[in-house]
């Protein structure tokens, strides 16, 4: 601790000094703020009381959505000499804390920006109308998964992305890939996992609410798909280690390199860009066109508000992702879900593609089942991935220090579980030696030291310093914590049968963080059929209409299985990238 204190003097001192080597206005300030995930420096280069140039020298933010405030709203302060410019949607916290470094900066070298708030536009105008093969709606992981797939058979492609960042809730998820009989499987000798057994744990992980006939070619071809992704996307799977999600009955999920979602996302676009297919962001698709019965195109506006005209030869895939951000349609569908709940989910997650599908004439299903995660930062619902320790040990107790679920069970059950504690909240409790197997926070370091600053999460040398950081009495947790390493001795748990392994609690330090359950997953959407043909109320194959991810309603029932939505995008999302590009 003391060091770390000596550490930000020494930094106080380097940034104080800086900046009055730039005094009289030319030199290079350096500035800091508060992004998402901690602090952004940047560098400001001024010369003649002009920005010439901001550099981000630390930051922790999401590379993907960082990615346009770094460079858009660096252009328009440059452009314009400028620092008062609006945030960029999507990425509202990164742009506020690069906005406010910059300012800082600016502030050292006496310059003021005032004025109105400049908006970052789309520069560029375009053709307004435009013909491919297949047009792709969204740029998640089931969208870059159909246009790659489309590309490869023959077809000429675009995908089309309503906010400025690529990668959807894709890109904000821990990532994990659940697949029976991988080379990881192989590697950490799990030899009882099957095809089989994979579409029994996920068709009764949703209560058999699930079309068994789609759950089948999730199953069949998980193990195909996770082997694409390695392959030809070159995405970086963890080789020794998987994760036991809630609900499965053996360790299958695929963990990508850096434990979230990034890995696949920025390696889908690397593809996509190898092989030219237009990713066009702030493009938001309003329409698709019907002609006679037919899908043939979209309609879409970009932010220069251009009305554009995508025509589609072969067929239109709708990726569009769930309706998780949209607290109207999550109350029309299901009364329980309205604005008590926050919410993981990107701002992009409005049900779009339902709404449009249906206007079409698409069919629906499932959605009520709205799922929530269980593990949510209470201040801001983001899903917690530092939580993750969880899945190695972690136990989750209440405000009187009791233990009231299995860890392990599906997220539905833990949620309604929390929901009926104290506070409807939780805290869920590790020591370093599961952090030793789990290590997640190494992994997610940005966010335990925003946690700890937020005061969510708490490292302590003892239990009773844990208990009395969140006011939880003392003498319970330690009862509870003697409970556990008792059952993790006889490897058995007497209370709620955890199904992993529960680790003693004997030794700290301890980590203890509160959490609280929020929307994560809709699991309803549009009926398709095996091909991913889009399926009127007749249960007829709408033409030249497909759709893929968690935009359909087909395969998780009530409730999704962890580690199954990166299955069910990269599965199906290829699937329609080969039919639609043969308008089969
Ligand atoms: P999935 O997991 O099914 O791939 P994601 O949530 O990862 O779904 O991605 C869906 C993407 O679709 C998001 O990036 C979202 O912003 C985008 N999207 C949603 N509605 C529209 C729309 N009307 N036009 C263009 N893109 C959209």
């Amino acid at each position: 601790m003391k060091k770390k204190k000596i550490l930000g003097l020494a930094l106080a001192l380097v940034i104080t000094l800086s900046s009055l080597v730039g005094c009289g206005s030319n030199g290079t300030f350096t500035g800091q703020a508060d992004g998402k995930h901690g602090a952004i420096k940047v560098e400001v280069k001024i010369k003649d009381e002009k920005i010439q140039d901001i550099k981000v020298i630390e930051s922790s933010e999401n590379i993907v959505l960082s990615e346009p405030v770094f460079n858009k709203i660096k252009n328009v302060m440059v452009e314009k000499n400028n620092s008062n410019v609006d945030a960029i949607s999507g990425s509202t916290e990164t742009s506020k804390g690069y906005i406010a470094a910059v300012q800082n900066a600016l502030e050292k070298a006496g310059i003021k920006s005032d004025g109105d708030k400049i908006v970052v536009e789309h520069l560029k105008e375009e053709e307004t109308t435009q013909e491919y093969d297949v047009v792709v709606i969204g740029a998640g992981g089931a969208g870059f998964s159909a246009a790659l797939e489309a590309e490869k058979a023959g077809a000429k492609v675009v995908i089309l992305e309503k906010m400025p960042s690529i990668g959807g809730n894709t890109l904000i998820s821990g990532g994990e890939m659940n697949a029976p009989e991988t080379w990881v499987q192989k590697n950490v000798g799990i030899e009882n996992d099957s095809a089989e057994t994979f579409y029994n744990d996920t068709l009764k992980g949703g209560d058999n609410k699930g079309l068994p006939e789609m759950v089948k070619i999730l199953a069949d071809n998980a193990k195909s798909a996770a082997e694409w992704l390695r392959d030809e996307v070159n995405v970086k799977f963890i080789d020794d280690k998987l994760f036991q999600f809630g609900g499965h009955s053996v360790k299958r999920a695929l963990i990508p390199e850096g434990h979230t979602g990034a890995e696949m996302i920025s390696k889908l676009k690397i593809k996509a860009d190898e092989k030219e297919i237009p990713v066009k962001t702030e493009t938001e698709v309003k329409e698709l066109i019907v002609e006679n019965g037919k899908v043939t195109g979209v309609k879409a506006k970009n932010l220069a508000g251009q009305d554009l005209t995508f025509k589609a030869t072969k067929g239109v895939i709708v990726a569009t992702g769930g309706f998780g951000s949209n607290v109207e349609m999550r109350k029309k569908y299901n009364a329980e879900l309205d604005e008590k709940y926050m919410s993981t989910d990107t701002p992009g997650t409005t049900g779009d593609g339902i709404v449009m599908a249906e206007k079409a004439g698409a069919n629906i299903m499932n959605m009520e089942y709205i799922q929530t995660y269980p593990i949510c930062n209470p201040e801001t619902g983001v899903i917690s991935l530092v939580a993750d320790s969880r899945f190695d040990g972690g136990i989750l107790v209440n405000q009187e220090g009791k233990r009231f679920v299995e860890e392990l069970e599906r997220r539905d059950v833990i949620s309604k579980a929390i929901l009926n504690q104290t506070g409807k909240q939780t805290y869920l409790l590790w020591n370093e030696k599961i952090d030793e197997i789990s290590n997640t926070i190494d992994v997610h370091k940005s966010e335990y030291e925003m946690l700890i600053k937020q005061g969510l999460l708490y490292k302590a040398d003892t239990l009773e310093d844990a208990a009395k950081f969140f006011n939880i009495p003392v003498d319970e947790l330690k009862k509870t914590a003697e409970r556990v390493s008792g059952f993790a001795k006889n490897g058995k748990d007497e209370d709620f049968k955890h199904r992993g392994k529960l680790v003693s609690l004997e030794e700290g330090p301890y980590y203890i963080q509160k959490a609280i359950p929020s929307v994560h997953h809709t699991m309803g959407g549009l009926v398709i059929d095996t091909e991913t043909r889009v399926l009127d109320k007749d249960g007829k194959i709408i033409p030249g209409l497909y759709a893929a991810g968690e935009v359909t309603g087909v395969v998780h029932g009530t409730n999704r299985l962890g580690g199954n939505a990166i299955t069910d995008i990269t599965v199906f999302g290829r699937i329609s990238g080969v039919n639609a590009a043969q308008g089969k």
